[in-house]
């Protein structure tokens, strides 16, 4: 039998709705994406409805490009929402600031349920408050209630005369508030350890996080409320708003933290957090979105890989770890190169091909410069050639620079195969002319079999005859397979490449 806590949160036959509600003053990050994506996931499991809605009443740090990037980097991912901003939805508007009435004529319902009152107290009084707290050493903090002793007659007079207030909730004194979170399990809540009587609705009639937070998923019939463990603290006066209102809260549900390696909450000390970044740095949304849903959670024993389906039918909130995740960048490397070598090759170039571009690989005289069809040809044709070999995308124009301009020459050196000196190079390479005929028509497989016999005719090791003709080729010991070089450039160019590198050989000795 499931532990208490560990039974469904739902059943069959409940209709579920869930929301992402970011506030739009920064860049989506990856802790947002992990909240927005188990709302997804849930709900799609559940066969419920996914909302997006923008908590934008915090105006001062409110800026449209965050909700431009928050458009860009779900479109980039992948994911959809049933009902939000840009689609509309039978509960629209979904932006905050444009239901500031509705917190309004709430705000007003819960000063007529005497849940709530109208604070006067300027920010000079508030902060005379503070300080002579502090000098005074009190361990009290907050607001000292000071407007909740005004009549309510004399209060509702002075704010009808357009006195300067707020609205603020009367935490009840002396209670305990209890609820019950899914993953977590009963919590319980000291009153006296929630903020004093937080503000509801500033003067300048914007509400705050807490009550439009709550207003809306009331209004909105969201059923269960997925949010990260950082708004834990706030569900207990969630929970009295509920009340407040008379209103059953939904089932809340908070997920643990995503930290770094070293157990602190991910920042930018870590690496990349924007989606932005990694976009940038060449992770494919697959593979973030694979990682992510894995991050804090334990779906199939043994199995790494998800596509989005897989995980939109396998996803449940019991599959959720109580424990703090673990960012590891790695592993989500790894991922990122699984997702690459499951692409076609065609598929693969059109996704590299930006980063090339930037790289400059295609610019004769201009950097930036797009590909002729050529280019294009032999981008696409050299994608097998790095496929098994590259984390990133943007390694892939690195990797293949070679083939679009000539590589500079290492010192001769590096040309030299063990044991050997210049001169045995010189040979060795002499003989590699004629391998590049026949090597730029046949197939791996053929081609080893054909250097394989030519090496040994000429009674010469395979390897120390391939190497000075890779260096010839490619700038480099290390480099994409040889074969493929040679097919993609061409015996022409190759030979090309093998004389250049003969001459600086010869005017080595
Ligand atoms: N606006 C809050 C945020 O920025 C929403 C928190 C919640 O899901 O209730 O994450």
């Amino acid at each position: 039998m499931l532990a208490p806590e560990m039974t469904p949160c739902y059943t069959p036959s409940m209709i579920t709705r869930d929301r992402y509600a970011p506030s739009p003053t920064g860049l989506q990050h990856i802790g947002g994406v992990r909240t927005a994506l188990f709302n997804y996931l849930f709900a799609k499991a559940s066969g419920g409805t996914f909302i997006l809605r923008l908590e934008d009443t915090d105006r001062s740090r409110f800026d449209t490009a965050y909700v431009q990037n928050l458009y860009n980097t779900f479109a980039w991912l992948g994911l959809h929402w049933d009902e939000g901003p840009d689609i509309g939805g039978p509960y629209a508007p979904y932006i905050q600031s444009e239901r500031l009435a509705l917190y309004q004529q709430y705000a007003l319902d819960l000063i007529d349920k005497d849940t709530a009152y109208y604070c006067f107290c300027s920010p000079e009084r508030l902060e005379t408050v503070r300080s002579d707290r502090e000098a005074a050493h009190s361990s009290e903090t907050g607001y000292d209630r000071y407007c909740r002793a005004v009549k309510r007659e004399d209060a509702a007079r002075r704010a009808a005369d357009g006195e300067p207030c707020v609205i603020r909730l009367k935490i009840p004194l002396d209670h305990t508030t209890r609820f019950h979170d899914h993953l977590l399990g009963d919590i319980e809540w000291q009153n006296t350890d929630i903020n004093p009587d937080p503000v509801l609705l500033k003067s300048d009639g914007f509400p705050t996080y807490h009550l439009a937070n709550v207003v809306d998923d009331h209004l909105m019939g969201i059923t269960h409320v997925l949010r990260a463990q950082e708004w834990l603290s706030s569900t207990p006066l969630h929970v009295i708003l509920y009340q407040s209102f008379g209103w059953n809260p939904p089932t809340f549900c908070h997920v643990p933290m995503v930290m770094g390696q070293d157990g602190k909450k991910l920042s930018k000390r870590h690496g990349a957090t924007s989606v932005d970044e990694f976009r940038r740095q060449g992770y494919l949304p697959e593979a973030l979105i694979n990682y992510v849903a894995l991050l804090g959670a334990s779906y199939t024993e043994g199995k790494d890989l998800y596509t989005l389906e897989e995980l939109e039918a396998c996803f449940s909130i019991e599959k959720l770890n109580k424990a703090p995740a673990i960012f590891d960048y790695k592993k989500l490397e790894w991922y990122n190169g699984q997702y690459i070598r499951m692409k076609s090759d065609e598929d693969l170039a059109a996704l590299a091909l930006p980063h090339a571009i930037d790289a400059g690989l295609f610019g004769q005289n201009k950097n930036n410069a797009a590909p002729d069809k050529t280019q294009r040809r032999i981008f696409t044709e050299a994608i097998p050639l790095i496929k098994e070999r590259v984390s990133f995308l943007h390694e892939i124009p690195e990797k293949l620079r070679y083939l679009f301009a000539e590589p500079s020459l290492p010192q001769t050196s590096e040309f030299v195969p063990k044991k050997m000196d210049i001169a045995k190079t010189i040979e060795l390479l002499e003989l590699s002319r004629e391998l590049l005929e026949p090597l730029a028509s046949l197939n791996d497989a053929d081609a080893e079999v054909f250097i394989k016999a030519y090496a040994e005719s000429h009674s010469v090791k395979l390897g120390d005859l391939m190497m000075p003709l890779r260096v010839a080729l490619t700038g480099a010991r290390v480099s994409p397979p040889l074969f493929g070089t040679v097919r993609i450039l061409g015996a022409q160019v190759s030979l090309v490449r093998v004389e250049r590198a003969l001459a600086a050989l010869h005017a080595a000795t």
